[in-house]
């Protein structure tokens, strides 16, 4: 995965050695859910929430759109009604969903729809 600068990069994969997950980290401040394709910034409140960003706040540049929506509307599309709690192909839990192209055509589709 290459980010748009290396703050970005630095700050996305910080390994902390106190802190085993990065939202417990107050040293980070931004995450990237490869699934979503989203970028948010990181709110230190013990669970796992964020605030998505559209621009890098380093370099400025525009990220890509969330596609969380796609996620699930492509997923329900498959027959998924809960995906969060039913088990899904293994390329859901990535980026593989939309850099393959075995869903290629559903996603077209499912963007049509929306
Ligand atoms: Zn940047
Ligand atoms: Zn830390």
């Amino acid at each position: 995965m290459k980010y748009c600068c290396q703050d970005m990069d630095r700050n996305i994969n910080c390994k902390c050695l106190e802190h085993e997950f990065e939202c417990d980290c107050p040293d980070c401040i931004i995450m990237y859910l490869p699934k979503f394709d989203e970028y948010s910034i990181i709110i230190h409140d013990g669970g796992f929430s964020g605030v998505e960003i559209q621009y890098c706040p380093w370099c400025g540049k525009k990220l890509p759109l969330s596609k969380r929506d796609l996620w699930f509307d492509v997923l329900e599309h498959l027959g998924f009604e809960e995906p969060m709690d039913e088990e899904i192909p293994e390329e859901f839990n990535d980026d593989s969903w939309y850099l393959s192209d075995k869903y290629r055509e559903i996603i077209k589709l499912v963007k049509h729809k929306l």
